[in-house]
């Protein structure tokens, strides 16, 4: 499957749809007119892959609606060169915004058959992450810390602690937080012991979930 100009009207349409829903920063709706979002969903739902909406990835688990995942990157305030740590690898899409935008991203991944599938993936689109990880997302990425953002994309019961330690004083942790519907939230890590927390709109995601399978 390729990319062709009929995808990249589309892409433009998206743009257009979440610049409307109050989208700013030039380098994230960019990024989402850059990165070939069918080439992420399977087979089935294609055709729909310039809709702004979620759909189902394998593992029972889905790709974010492409609001979200811009809204998210938004409050990242993602800079060429950042270090950006993302919970929730999935489909690989959010991270190929993120490279995009000149991240260099550390992406962690439980589902093992999600994490195989992304790993082989991402590289044959030219999207090289600085290491893709099978492994619990609780626990962040503590050998390579610490990072300029985090990003997690699935619903956390709580703020896990090591990914607040993780962060670089002037960094900032995005996660949605909630069992049923999710807070999303915004610490900004002021100082090596403060922490500035935002709570923002509501969101759906698939759970956070313990233990790697
Ligand atoms: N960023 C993804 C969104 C995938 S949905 C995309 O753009 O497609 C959320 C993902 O988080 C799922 O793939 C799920 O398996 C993963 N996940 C859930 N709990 C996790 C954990 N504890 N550690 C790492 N990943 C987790």
């Amino acid at each position: 499957m390729k990319d062709t100009n009929k995808h990249k009207g589309l892409r433009n349409q998206l743009v257009s749809i979440i610049k409307n829903k109050g989208i700013e920063d030039e380098n994230v709706l960019k990024a989402i007119a850059n990165v070939p979002r069918h080439l992420f969903m399977d087979s089935g739902f294609v055709d729909f892959a310039y809709k702004d909406k979620a759909f189902p990835i394998a593992a029972e688990q889905t790709i974010s609606q492409p609001y979200t995942v811009a809204y998210q990157t938004e409050l990242l305030e993602v800079k060429n060169g950042d270090k950006i740590l993302e919970i929730g690898t999935g489909s690989g899409y959010q991270t190929a915004v993120l490279i995009e935008m000149g991240a260099k991203v550390y992406t962690i991944e439980r589902q093992k058959e999600l994490f195989k599938k992304t790993n082989l993936f991402l590289p044959k689109l030219g999207y090289n992450p600085k290491r893709m990880i099978f492994g619990d997302g609780y626990k962040g990425l503590p050998e390579e810390a610490p990072f300029e953002g985090i990003i997690v994309t699935a619903g956390a019961p709580f703020v896990p602690k090591p990914l607040l330690a993780q962060l670089k004083v002037g960094g900032r942790l995005v996660i949605p937080i909630g069992e049923d519907i999710q807070v999303m939230t915004l610490f900004k890590r002021t100082g090596v012991k403060k922490f500035e927390k935002h709570e923002l709109g509501n969101f759906k995601f698939v759970p956070m979930l313990k233990k790697k399978n």
